[in-house]
């Protein structure tokens, strides 16, 4: 059975889906099967791994909406080894729809079935808001990756999204975890880096990853390639962060 792993933050921006896509690619390069869910209507998961938008015949809109099945809609990559459920701009409709279906918050688990046989980790990139579709997200998953950006306010909102947590955990999911809180967008040259990465290890405590992710321009021009950034520029920091961060996961899943 794959591990599900939600990458959450409601504030847009942070890093959630460069996480997805490149910690996905690294997990993919260490032999894992993994599947990728593009659960924010920008699609920006989906682009980054070269799925053209046009192309998307059915997507993660009909599977939460209309019942698709989720093997229905799941596409190769860019990246071998990593599959995708893609997302079109269709889903940005989806939040409102929800509202007025039944199971409005399991639609996502009740999805999985027997997909989760086929893969080892199920990444879930979700989109920057706390509204049904991260519900759906935090219901089937086992555990949340956070990834906070090293700025000012980096805290800001964080209980917001515990309390969120806290909830699912009460109403469908007690077994949520948190996967881990990953420093993403860290600039060395400042002391802020070296302030934020203590406040948020005060806060958080082992919970927070060896590894921290740099500020690296390869990383922002990958997406507009299709590609991982492995695949872009394998020498770059980025891709020796990513993959370093494919170690930890796997270590604490018990699997190097
Ligand atoms: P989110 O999914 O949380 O909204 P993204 O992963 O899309 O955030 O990142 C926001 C923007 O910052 C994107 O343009 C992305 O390419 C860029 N970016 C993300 N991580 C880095 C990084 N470590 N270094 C430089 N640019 C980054
Ligand atoms: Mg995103």
């Amino acid at each position: 059975m794959g591990s599900v792993i939600a990458l959450a933050n409601q504030k847009g921006g942070v890093g959630k889906t460069t996480t997805s896509v490149n910690l996905g690619a690294c997990l993919a390069e260490k032999g894992q099967r993994v599947l990728l869910i593009d659960l924010d209507p920008q699609g920006n998961a989906t682009s980054g791994l070269g799925v053209e938008k046009q192309n998307i015949k059915q997507s993660i809109y009909d599977v939460l909406i209309n019942e698709v099945p989720l093997a229905d809609v799941i596409q190769k990559t860019s990246h071998e080894g990593v599959d995708i459920a893609p997302t079109t701009i269709a889903l940005s409709g989806a939040e409102v729809e929800l509202t007025n279906l039944m199971a409005r918050e399991t639609r996502l688990k009740d999805a999985f079935g027997e997909i989760r046989k086929n893969y080892d980790f199920i990444l879930i990139d979700c989109p920057p808001s706390l509204g049904l579709l991260t519900i759906n997200a935090f219901t089937a998953c086992d555990s949340i990756l956070i990834p906070v950006q090293s700025e000012y306010y980096a805290l800001e909102g964080l209980s917001q999204l515990l309390n969120t947590i806290k909830l699912v955990r009460k109403h469908f999911n007690p077994q949520l975890k948190i996967e881990g809180v990953l420093l993403t967008m860290f600039d060395r040259r400042t002391n802020l880096g070296q302030q934020v990465n203590s406040e948020v290890k005060k806060f958080f405590g082992d919970q927070v990853y060896d590894t921290i992710i740099p500020r690296n321009v390869r990383l922002s021009e990958a997406p507009s390639h299709g590609l991982a950034i492995i695949d872009y520029d394998k020498n770059s920091t980025g891709a020796r962060v990513y993959q370093q961060l494919a170690k930890e996961v796997l270590a604490n899943h018990g699997k190097e």
